[in-house]
């Protein structure tokens, strides 16, 4: 009971969601955090929030970060609904993004490492394929765009710059006072 109110804390899980098993593997140098949601939770569609009928589990793991150097997975029998609306659809877990195999925490501590190292030290390090890491790019991108879309910049800078010599030409726009910045290759 101790160590799951440890993992409890330590990963942040809060209701309607808690741990209800650990797997210590020693020899393989990882750990199995189990959580379910607490019984009688309501259940809500991700997409509209209306209130659903549970439609059936799947089973899901996420990489988390490592706890005392052990690889920590969190593992969950993910619930779907089905809404009337929008059918049967995976309920939004509040560690992870739709579709990614990493915590969200996880996946800030690799874009954390990309902005210090080289893509390929990160794989190494990380033991993450590049498949992988250019999900969490793309993931993080998407969500950086997002946010740029609620903060639209008042005025827009436009210039051009050759990105090697000779090279490719960048166009680059930015707001023009936060450096805030995305740009496209010509
Ligand atoms: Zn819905």
């Amino acid at each position: 009971m101790r160590d799951k109110e440890l993992y409890r804390q330590i990963l942040g899980i809060q209701t309607p969601w808690e741990v209800s098993d650990i797997e210590l593997d020693i020899k393989a140098g990882e750990v199995k955090v189990y959580v379910e949601q607490k019984s009688g939770a309501k259940q809500t569609c991700p997409k509209c929030g209306a209130r659903c009928p549970g439609y059936d589990k799947r089973r899901r793991q996420w990489r988390h970060l490592d706890t005392c150097q052990l690889k920590t997975l969190l593992v969950a029998d993910l619930p779907r609904v089905q809404c009337a609306e929008h059918g049967v659809v995976s309920v939004h877990v509040p560690w992870a993004e739709l579709g990614s195999g990493y915590t969200a925490l996880y996946e800030a501590l690799v874009i954390d490492w990309l902005h210090e190292a080289s893509i390929q030290a990160v794989s190494r390090q990380l033991s993450l394929s590049w498949n992988a890491i250019d999900g969490i790019m793309q993931r993080a991108v998407k969500r950086g765009l997002a946010r740029r879309q609620v903060e639209s910049p008042k005025r827009i800078g436009v210039d051009e710059t050759s990105f090697r010599k000779g090279h490719d030409y960048v166009t680059i726009v930015s707001d023009g006072k936060e450096g805030a910045a995305c740009g496209g290759r010509a």
